[in-house]
């Protein structure tokens, strides 16, 4: 079953890719979970992007030398972040943030900004962020207080806000930052996103946060005092923010539906093997009828995520976009993500005592990086939203 939706071309990469993850990501993972971690993960950073990984969406910046794919998708973007959050969901999140503000930079910036920034962050050697998140604002994103504003004698716009909860913060070089630009229509059609290079004076990062888990991937605050950035740093057309917002979200929750498919697996392995090994009551645990079933359920979840992950990835490499795959993806980060939380959970329980510390396995990191999952990208409420508007289109939900 597993990999039914794949081709030969996407079966080679996961094995390459699981391959090179193993030599380069997985001898890091200790010092990402440490404390301080991101330099080890800047460094794996740099190794994913020499080796042509993470520019499987970007173009003309991808060489299919490197990878041997000679025709990249979503679907190949999501084998990379599955086989990276098997071994640290901190690395693998670094790299999907960066990607979603790389890909809307290569299908809304100008030649000019593209040319900038989009090389760097294809080779691994910049990191990229985005700021939607506000201290009044999370899941109702069009109701955010940042402004920008065009000078009227220069043309430059001009942007004032605080965003929070932003990964990468601080240690991005490229920011794509959303604000309101015209507050007299609804923030459908008053929103404009800009791009903001990390050294743009009146940009700030007051504050980095302690996080339950993804421990290694930085988020933080990132304040904008009067950022100044010329009229071509722009995505797509002025006020038209929200439509970039929607293409950005389908690329995350896909990319999340892979990461929660690969922490999914990592605990679910955790789960099985301690089942099979430790006896209780004069049986392996596993032969228990209790535990029986719950291996059963873990098992039929994690075919249901990867059905749902990668049927989104396979509609967005087919052309489907924008609204039209929006409860795709939703349902893929919805699914994928709860999957991860029920494996972690269930390999915490499973393994009794030996799940709550470190010093066996790596269960109780795992059980803290999944719980991040349902909220991050969109809440797993949000989601459910997006999935049923598309089932009853007549009503119109209050939120
Ligand atoms: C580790 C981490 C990394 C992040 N990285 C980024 C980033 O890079 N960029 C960025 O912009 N943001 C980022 N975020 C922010 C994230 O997208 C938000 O946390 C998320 O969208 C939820 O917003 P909130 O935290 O403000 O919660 P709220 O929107 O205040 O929601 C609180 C709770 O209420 C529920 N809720 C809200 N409205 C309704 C409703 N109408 N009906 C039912 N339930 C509702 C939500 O589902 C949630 O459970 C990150 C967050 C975390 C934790």
């Amino acid at each position: 079953m597993r990999d039914f939706l794949l081709d030969d071309a996407a079966r080679r990469l996961r094995a390459e890719v699981g391959a090179f993850f193993a030599r380069e990501l997985a001898p890091r993972a200790a010092a990402i979970e440490a404390d301080g971690g991101f330099p080890a993960v800047r460094e794996a950073v740099r190794a994913t992007g020499a080796a042509g990984y993470l520019s499987l969406l970007l173009g003309e910046h991808h060489r299919t030398e490197d990878t041997g794919v000679a025709d990249p998708g979503l679907v190949h973007a999501a084998i990379v972040s599955e086989e990276a959050a098997a071994l640290s969901y901190a690395f693998e999140s670094t790299i999907a943030t960066s990607l979603s503000c790389a890909l809307p930079l290569r299908r809304h910036a100008t030649a000019a900004v593209r040319a900038a920034h989009l090389g760097p962050l294809a080779r691994g050697e910049a990191l990229g962020a985005i700021c939607i998140t506000e201290p009044g604002v999370g899941s109702d994103s069009a109701g955010m207080a940042t402004r920008i504003a065009t000078d009227a004698g220069t043309g430059d716009l001009v942007v004032h806000g605080i965003k929070r909860y932003i990964s990468n913060a601080g240690v991005a070089e490229v920011y794509i930052v959303y604000g309101i630009s015209d507050t007299d229509v609804p923030a459908q059609r008053g929103m404009t996103a800009v791009v903001v290079p990390g050294d743009a004076p009146g940009l700030s990062f007051p504050r980095s946060y302690t996080m339950m888990g993804r421990r290694g991937c930085v988020v933080g605050e990132v304040a904008l005092d009067g950022v100044r950035v010329p009229a071509d740093h722009i995505l797509g057309e002025p006020h038209a923010g929200f439509r970039v917002m929607v293409g950005m979200f389908n690329l995350e929750r896909i990319l999340l539906g892979g990461a929660g498919l690969g922490l999914a697996r990592a605990a679910f392995d955790i789960a099985r093997e301690h089942a099979r090994s430790r006896h209780s009551f004069g049986a392996p645990l596993g032969a228990k009828q209790l535990i029986w079933e719950r291996i059963a359920e873990l098992s039929w979840r994690l075919d249901a995520a990867e059905l749902l992950t990668y049927r989104a990835a396979r509609a967005h490499d087919d052309g489907c976009e924008g609204k039209a795959l929006m409860r795709e993806a939703a349902m893929a980060k919805l699914v994928a993500t709860q999957t991860a939380v029920a494996c972690a959970d269930a390999a915490v329980q499973i393994l009794g005592g030996d799940g709550l510390t470190k010093d066996f396995s790596r269960a109780e990191q795992l059980y803290r990086d999944a719980r991040a999952m349902p909220i991050v990208g969109g809440t797993s409420e949000m989601a459910k939203y997006v999935i049923a508007s598309r089932d009853l289109p007549d009503l119109h939900l209050d939120l």
